[in-house]
């Protein structure tokens, strides 16, 4: 295979082969995690928790910057890229500034490189090699991304490479960007470039992204879910945006866990494209997510952001630099993670939402029709998020896909596959609402986990479709009249509101925003998803 990059021919057998970087300081290959531990040590990129865990900071980006992300308009793509918002337009002349500048930059610094798969089914997984100026950063995709076997590495060439300078600013006037944080990616060179932002959080989607690219077209659906099994093998999906609670409730003694954000489903079932997990551990606690506390109290897991003490104990309930503080860990530290992190047909697709507004019922059973439209809309509403510049006021938010962000290609390439694969698989669906009860953020408070675990259970032992269902008003959606271990006013969204007629007119607003959000979608879908829309308006 060969790279088009100017200076591989000089660099075969070397780390840095395929990359376009000639270096002039030393380069660690494929260390694991204590080494780069020790490097990130003494390079003063971190601080050790008192368990062991090596603690960062991110700096002035703590969250992804979307704004910041572009795909390279080159001839053999632009057709089938999704072009705007999302999936900015940069100018392939550009590129090669941007490029030319990093390349030429990383040769001067002292370089960690990584070489790792995304995705456990050998037939589809890509094989990614990172070049990174931090240790930590080299640490985080080896946490995240699947580690090969040693024999695997010998004769590993790279399907795409990532060029990460966190600490290069890239400039807006030469290299056709929008500010010194680029997130680079050419489908075509198979190269990702970013620059001016540590958020380990962009090497993890940017790779996602390329997922979403190669495989729609391999007959797999790329999905921005958690997975997890059942005692007799039933796979679980969990979509769902940012905080809406994929981790934390895929993480289940019961169910073991397939993977934590990133999946493919196809013809062979469920494959997971990582090899770790990325938690949100603001408020985390002990009792409620047992799993992932363990996992953030240890030697080799990464901590962005956390708060701790002179003695490296742990506070994490201190926001004062973000309230995205993450932690990311192997998978293979969650006791119950299955090895080979891959599944069967999935019999449940859940759709999570956080909905501020208290509107949505804890659980609702959907339609194969209203679960497409609730998968196009990709609504949550968020209090304190992710991405910069989000107020302390609820926010609605749709997404398509539940991730658009990550979507090269248009979202109905998505929705169509999903369709597809819940028609053939005859899966059930369900809406989940792990946010607000009893009234909007401020009023109401967030649904406890104890009973979005109780509910899930009984969706996903078959209990609940055993049972009998209600019809909510608003929205169309069948509520379930009972549900075990959970209180029969925590079912019924409009019970749990003490003003009934403020909970008439926030469901009839957010009602108005799904509408206004799904007109984009309208002319793309059949008959049965429109009339979802109508029949919920009626
Ligand atoms: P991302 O895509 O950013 O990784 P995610 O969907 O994995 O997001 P989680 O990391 O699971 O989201 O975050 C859910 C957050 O919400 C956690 O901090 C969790 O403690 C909190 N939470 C509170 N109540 C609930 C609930 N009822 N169900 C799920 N999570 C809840
Ligand atoms: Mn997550």
């Amino acid at each position: 295979m060969t790279y088009p990059f100017a200076l591989a021919k000089n660099q075969r057998g070397s780390p840095l082969d395929g990359t376009g970087v000639c270096p002039d300081r030393a380069v660690h290959a494929n260390l694991t995690a204590p080494a780069l531990v020790a490097h990130a040590l003494r390079r003063d990129e971190g601080t050790l928790s008192a368990d062991g865990a090596l603690i960062v900071r991110t700096g002035v980006h703590t969250g992804r910057s979307p704004q910041d992300k572009f795909v390279v308009d080159e001839p053999a793509t632009t057709a089938d890229v999704w072009w705007g918002k999302v999936n900015q337009k940069l100018a392939p002349e550009k590129f090669e500034v941007l490029k030319g500048r990093v390349q030429a930059y990383l040769q001067g610094q002292e370089l960690f490189t990584q070489d790792l798969y995304a995705g456990a089914d050998p037939a589809r997984r890509v094989r990614v090699r990172i070049v990174t100026t931090g240790a930590w950063q080299a640490l985080f995709a080896r946490n995240m991304f699947i580690r090969p076997r040693e024999e695997e590495l010998a004769g590993f060439e790279p399907d795409y490479v990532i060029l990460h300078a966190p600490r290069f600013q890239a400039d807006p006037a030469r290299d056709g960007v929008r500010s010194p944080t680029a997130i680079a990616l050419s489908f075509s060179q198979k190269l990702i470039v970013i620059t001016g932002t540590e958020y380990a959080g962009e090497i993890k989607k940017s790779i996602f992204t390329v997922m979403n690219w190669l495989l729609p077209p391999q007959g797999v659906l790329p999905m921005h879910c958690s997975a997890n099994v059942g005692p007799d093998g039933e796979v679980a999906l969990f979509f769902g945006l940012s905080g809406t609670g994929k981790t934390t409730l895929s993480s289940d003694p019961a169910r073991p866990l397939i993977g934590d954000d990133e999946h493919g489903w196809g013809p062979d079932g469920v494959f997971n494209f990582e090899g770790g997990c990325y938690a949100k551990v603001i408020n985390l606690s002990a009792e409620a997510e047992p799993e992932i506390w363990a996992a953030s109290h240890r030697f080799g897991t990464v901590l962005e952001n956390v708060v701790a003490d002179a003695y490296g104990r742990l506070d994490l309930g201190d926001g004062r630099f973000t309230e995205n503080t993450r932690s990311c860990y192997p998978i293979d530290v969650i006791p119950n993670a299955v090895p080979a992190g891959r599944g069967g047909q999935p019999r449940n697709v859940v759709m999570l939402t956080a909905d501020a507004f208290g509107v949505l019922p804890p659980i609702a059973r959907l339609t194969p029709a209203q679960a497409m439209y609730h998968f196009l809309s990709g609504y949550t509403a968020r209090v304190a998020g992710t991405e910069k510049g989000l107020s302390a006021e609820p926010q609605a938010t749709f997404s398509t896909c539940f991730g658009s962000p990550f979507l090269p290609r248009r979202p109905e390439v998505y929705g169509h596959m999903l369709a597809e694969l819940i028609a053939r698989h005859g899966a059930d669906c369900w809406l989940v609402n792990t946010g607000w009860s009893g009234g909007s953020y401020g009023v109401g408070s967030r649904m406890s986990i104890r009973h979005t675990r109780a509910l899930l259970r009984a969706a996903l032992d078959g209990t609940l479709a055993k049972g009998s269902f209600r019809r909510e008003p608003f929205f169309g959606l069948s509520i379930p009249e009972a549900v075990p271990d959970v209180p029969a006013e925590v079912l019924d969204p409009r019970q749990s509101w003490g003003d009934k007629a403020a909970y008439d007119a926030t469901a009839r607003d957010l009602l108005a925003r799904f509408e206004a959000n799904f007109a984009t979608f309208a002319e793309h879908v059949d008959e049965e998803v429109k009339a979802v829309a109508l029949k919920a308006a009626a």
